[in-house]
């Protein structure tokens, strides 16, 4: 079962040696950054790790190719906190069940549910630990909206999809093959409780007895939450800046048409860390280095916009741009991101006047480089 909705692995490094024909107006390199340093920490599945002072690792299954979500446990004076809570499934809960009966967080009450964003992996148990814990969720305005948008029974995601995947060249019978494997929304996240708590961005959360800024980020999700501890030492980092792998910037049908320039954008709240601070990501291992591992994002978008400018010299669709974008076969299951992810990057290019895109005979959107090169 693959989410639609969930980061792509990666396997393709960023290149820092990669010329850039875009030029200094995209991306100016910052030179001197310490290198990354991982968490030497050896994470198991299912068992909760202090990883720093006051804040819980618990590393939850998931059953596609992420293979792994971490979210986070804040034990307090009277209870507990959560940021995120795994995709609905048995192995999942399982995994909660026995943590309910662990020191410190046995016998102690669960008081608040935060959820960094709307995709799946994130928010797919929080309605269920909500009403098996008597717990209120708190979530940012624009995830809200989507996660109820998306979670509405009578969403027709088959008509959703088909005009934007149509107008971007996905051949049909690809795209029916698609629409067979899609899991619903509904199927991996429990229905939320009617009332959830909306997250005010502008105040810090009180969580593990520390006070947390909320840094809030687009491209990858609409509103997506990270959480600056009090100390300035320690980053929840949900989705928005991954180790080892990038977070998916994909255009969606009815949402943000250039993610990429959002996204971009969203990484000048994460430059300005210094080596000492800890990245807790929702995937992979936490990481010192931000503002290192931010340049190593920016050059890879950087590297991945050159491909598609190469490939544009005669007009091509965004399915056509796959190979070119990935430079890989994509696996089935990754198709219908992995198109978002090009038409993300082919909307950039053509926002700040690289492209220009018309329809062609059958209604496919081809782009192709301007003479600006
Ligand atoms: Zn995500």
């Amino acid at each position: 079962m693959q989410s639609p909705h969930d980061t792509l692995a990666d396997p393709i490094a960023p290149s820092s040696s990669a010329p850039s024909p875009i030029g200094p107006s995209l991306w100016t390199r910052r030179d001197g950054l310490p290198p990354l340093r991982y968490h030497a920490a050896r994470i198991e599945v299912g068992v909760p790790l202090e990883i720093v002072d006051g804040v819980f690792l618990l590393r939850l299954p998931l059953p596609f190719a992420l293979k792994h979500i971490n979210v986070y446990l804040l034990p307090e004076a009277d209870g507990w906190s959560v940021v995120d809570t795994g995709i609905d499934t048995e192995a999942s809960r399982q995994v909660w069940e026995s943590v309910f009966q662990l020191p410190p967080f046995a016998g102690r009450p669960l008081r608040q549910i935060v959820v960094t964003h709307h995709h799946p992996d994130h928010i797919g148990l929080a309605g269920w630990l909500a009403e098996r814990c008597q717990a209120p969720v708190l979530m940012t305005r624009g995830e809200l909206d989507v996660a109820g948008r998306y979670a509405d029974p009578a969403r027709d995601v088959v008509a959703e999809r088909t005009p934007l995947w149509n107008e971007h060249g996905l051949p049909a019978d690809v795209a029916q093959g698609l629409y067979r494997h899609m899991p619903r929304y509904g199927v991996q996240v429990c229905a939320l409780p009617e009332q959830v708590v909306e997250i005010d961005p502008t105040r810090p959360l009180a969580l593990g007895d520390r006070f947390w800024t909320p840094v809030i980020g687009q491209g990858h999700s609409p509103d997506h939450l990270s959480l600056l501890r009090d100390d300035g030492q320690v980053l929840i980092g949900g989705d928005q800046v991954l180790p080892e792998i990038t977070p998916n910037i994909a255009v969606w049908p009815g949402g943000d048409q250039n993610p990429l320039r959002s996204y971009l954008a969203s990484l000048q709240r994460f430059e300005g860390f210094d080596a000492s601070t800890l990245l807790l990501p929702s995937h992979r291992q936490p990481t010192h280095g931000i503002a290192t591992r931010v340049e190593e994002i920016r050059a890879h978008h950087d590297e991945r916009l050159a491909l598609l400018l190469q490939a544009c010299d005669r007009p091509m669709t965004g399915y056509e741009c796959l190979p070119a974008l990935f430079g890989r076969a994509l696996r089935h299951e990754e198709i219908g991101f992995g198109l978002g992810e090009a038409i993300a990057h082919l909307n950039f290019l053509e926002g700040e006047g690289w492209l220009v895109s018309a329809l062609d005979g059958a209604g496919c959107r081809r782009f192709k480089r301007t003479a600006r090169l």
